[in-house]
């Protein structure tokens, strides 16, 4: 065939679908699970939608995205929603991000933190360090490192934090004093609206039915309940021949492939260094009466980092969604629970150059990473899609 495309999330659909509108149909999907959509599914429990990727909400912000997307699941069918977002600090809940709304804590709270924000590194003029840690009591000041940074990217990643590099972290504010002062006299928040400021949800359905809609128009071209076992670059073949391309699209994480042939020892010296975390969604039966959509927790004494309300987006539905890293999941008899085993590749020191090295050197042969696992980046699906028509449009 002229295109192979390993996995049928939100990459691999938005490729073969931009592939059939273009009247290329010489391809193949080859998805391990028996559904399509990836971290994007969804399942009814309690008879609503849950996500069991953790929740997923489509950003406004790429229009021509969002008119692909439209097609499948018509703008009618979607709510477009203002988001309503909370961080549960140990003094009460503040609104998200917790930089621009140290206002509303209480005042001894506001006190120490303006002291550690003007002790902060990069308002100090401090040299900018290298490991994690340092960084980012460096660019945030002890309080906010201490008291929000350090939990919370413990319990969503549960790794030593300084394995992790400090590039990805480059999109944080500088917190000045001066801002952050002003602010706590003004009892208002500063800076710019965080990303996911408004964002669709489907009315009726999880945001698992889009990608379902996107796999039905090219349902004949999908062969489910096949993992890509091995990979062979220079032949671009999978599982041993039984699929060979001309040009393959893997959205597939590198380090699930048993073999990976083909490909220099630095290669696959990159892959065996890439990491990753999971995550069990676990459904919780209690329904908040309330506006806010999901709330960040870093207290380390509760197992989940994030929970969301559904009844504010999904409507009519019942109880939350707690999002908890599974090393720090203990299953309970009765428990509602879905395991994502790949959810956040890690920005780990080393990660761009490895990542780029497995990149470059597959599109020699003609294999294209492509996607959350295919590229090993916190890509959102809205980004996934773009990136994917980009793809198509460049090389079919
Ligand atoms: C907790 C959480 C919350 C998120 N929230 C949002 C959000 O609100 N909004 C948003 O836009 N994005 C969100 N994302 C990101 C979103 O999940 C990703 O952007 C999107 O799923 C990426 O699509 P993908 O196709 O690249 O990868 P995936 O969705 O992971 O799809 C990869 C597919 O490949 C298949 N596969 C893997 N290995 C093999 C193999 N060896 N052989 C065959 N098939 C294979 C998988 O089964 C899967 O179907 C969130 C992610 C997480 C973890």
């Amino acid at each position: 065939m002229m295109y192979l495309i390993i996995g049928a999330g939100p990459a691999g659909l938005t490729f073969a679908n931009r592939l059939l509108d273009k009247g290329i149909n010489d391809f193949r999907i080859i998805e391990m699970e028996s559904s399509a959509g990836g971290l994007c599914r969804s399942e009814d429990v309690d008879g609503t939608p849950l996500d069991i990727g953790g929740g997923h909400f489509i950003d406004v912000r790429r229009p021509k995205v969002n008119e692909f997307l439209f097609r499948f699941l018509g703008k009618d069918e979607m709510a477009e929603y203002d988001r309503v977002t909370k961080i549960r600090t140990n003094a009460g809940r503040i609104d998200y991000p917790y930089e621009a709304n140290i206002w509303q804590l209480p005042i001894d709270d506001e006190v120490e933190h303006l002291k550690s924000i003007a002790s902060a590194g990069c308002n100090t003029g401090a040299k900018e360090p290298e490991n994690f840690r340092d960084w980012i009591v460096w660019k945030l000041g002890r309080k906010i490192a201490e008291d929000y940074m350090f939990p919370y990217n413990e319990k969503i990643f549960s790794v030593d934090l300084d394995t992790l590099g400090t590039y990805w972290m480059n999109k944080l504010p500088d917190v000045s004093f001066e801002d952050t002062l002003r602010s706590c006299l003004m009892k208002k928040p500063y800076g710019t609206l965080p990303g996911h400021a408004k964002f669709y949800y489907p009315r009726k359905y999880g945001s698992g039915e889009l990608w379902l809609r996107m796999a039905e128009r090219i349902k004949d071209y999908i062969d489910y309940n096949t993992k890509a076992e091995d990979i062979n670059i220079e032949s671009k073949s999978v599982n041993g021949g039984s699929y060979k391309a001309d040009i393959i699209i893997n959205t597939a994480p590198w380090t699930i492939f048993d073999k990976i042939s083909g490909v220099s020892d630095e290669f696959n010296r990159a892959v065996r260094e890439l990491r990753h975390s999971s995550i069990v969604v676990k459904y919780l039966p209690d329904t908040e009466d309330g506006k806010v959509n999901w709330e960040y927790v870093p207290d380390p004494s509760v197992d989940y980092h994030r929970i969301l309300y559904r009844n504010t987006f999904a409507k009519g539905s019942k109880g939350s969604w707690a999002e908890i890293n599974l090393k720090r999941y203990e299953a309970k008899e009765g428990d509602v629970a879905f395991i994502s085993g790949y959810a956040y590749p890690l920005n780990t020191v080393g990660k761009p150059e490895n990542i780029s090295l497995i990149l470059k050197e597959a599109r020699e042969h003609d294999v294209y990473g492509l996607g959350r696992w295919g590229e090993w980046e916190h890509y959102n699906s809205d980004l996934v899609v773009e990136l994917a028509m980009e793809l198509a449009e460049k090389i079919a």
